[in-house]
């Protein structure tokens, strides 16, 4: 990453402000020790947005860091598959890790909260939660047992709803579908009678080729245009009501992140903070031109999922998330905090973002 591409990530960060005084005597007080660190991701090498978002992370942490963090990136499964990521960094197998929270629901069903609330907070209002409705010290409180520090490190914005080879009529067929669908959204697809499964990313097109799943969501479709998932199924619905603002997370390792010196510490979270709003923007821009050439191109079906089965995963999803909350203490705490912030967030939203879209569009 060029060195103005960083001060231009800081400066929509708004943080440039008063760095300037300040940093020549930090500058001159900097320790010169420096830090090998590995990073290990849930993500294909390079992959468009999430890969490359990681890539982008470590990149800038060195950069701004002047080379005293040096950080190699291990995609999935150079070091570790992606599923051990999270187990990878805790051991400090590697110091840093970059995925999605609901992939550790294994080891703490809480963590599926930290990445996509079905009929949750979109983008927007879960990185308000986050920064400013006390999200990130939650997160911090579950991870601690596991001797991680996490930050939100990437969003992907409303995902699309996914790939179905059969068109999704009925709460019928849904009945026995098997689906790749992680997370909270997976638990709630079992209760309406599928069968979730959860994949990595890098196994997903062989499985919906295959015939081993019968759909498959993914991300939006900047990234499934490039997974070429339109070559095993063609009906491509919305919207993605069980990923509606999806965060992508960097993981620490405690004693990696304990060894900085505070301003290195501080370049860390500040490369999360711009990457998070980066990768938004990335997928703002790019999904559209990727969603025209789906159709256009490759003869893909975008559909709406029915109103009537939007409803049914609705009450659905509040039936399975009230479960996991009256089964653990963290898993309460933290969904008490989110509905309390999306029931105030979208007072204001209905005022605001809807009030104004629904302006624009009054003479489309
Ligand atoms: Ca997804």
């Amino acid at each position: 990453m060029k060195r103005r591409d960083f001060l231009a990530g800081l400066a929509a960060a708004g943080v440039a402000g008063c760095a300037k005084t300040e940093q020549a005597g930090d500058t001159a007080r900097a320790s010169a020790e420096t830090f090998e660190w590995k990073m290990v991701t849930t993500w294909p090498a390079n992959f468009p947005g999430l890969g490359t978002g990681a890539a982008d992370l470590a990149r800038m942490i060195q950069a701004a860091s002047g080379g005293r963090i040096r950080i190699q990136v291990f995609a999935a499964p150079e070091l570790v598959p992606a599923f051990e990521v999270f187990d990878a960094v805790s051991r400090g197998t590697a110091d840093i890790g970059h995925g999605g929270a609901y992939y550790w629901k294994g080891k703490t069903e809480a963590a599926q909260f930290f990445a996509a609330t079905p009929f949750g907070m979109n983008a927007q209002e879960r990185n308000a939660w986050m920064f400013y409705g006390g999200g990130e010290e939650l997160w911090r409180e579950l991870y601690a047992p596991f001797n991680l520090v996490p930050a939100a490190a990437g969003n992907t914005g409303i995902q699309m709803g996914g790939w179905f080879k059969k068109e999704i009529r009925s709460l019928d067929d849904l009945q026995g579908l098997k689906m790749r669908i992680p997370g909270l959204g997976g638990d709630v697809l079992r209760r309406a009678g599928g069968t979730p499964v959860n994949l990595p990313g890098g196994e997903i097109f062989t499985a919906l080729q295959t015939g081993s799943i019968d759909a498959t969501e993914w991300v939006g479709p900047y990234n499934d245009l490039a997974f070429g998932l339109y070559q095993a199924a063609s009906n491509y619905y919305y919207p993605g009501w069980h990923e509606p603002g999806t965060t992508l997370e960097a993981i620490f390792n405690r004693e990696s992140l304990d060894a900085l010196p505070e301003d290195l510490q501080e370049i860390v979270f500040m490369a999360c903070r711009t990457v998070n709003g980066n990768m938004l923007a990335e997928y703002t821009a790019r999904n559209q031109a990727a969603l025209e050439t789906l159709v256009r191109d490759h003869g893909v079906q975008l559909r709406r999922f029915p109103d009537d089965v939007l409803k049914r995963l609705k009450e659905l999803s509040d039936e399975v998330m009230e479960e996991i909350a009256a089964r653990d203490a963290m898993a309460r705490k933290i969904y008490e905090s989110q509905l309390a912030f999306q029931k105030q967030v979208s007072k204001w939203h209905d005022v605001s973002e809807l009030a104004y879209y629904q302006a624009r569009d009054l003479t489309r």
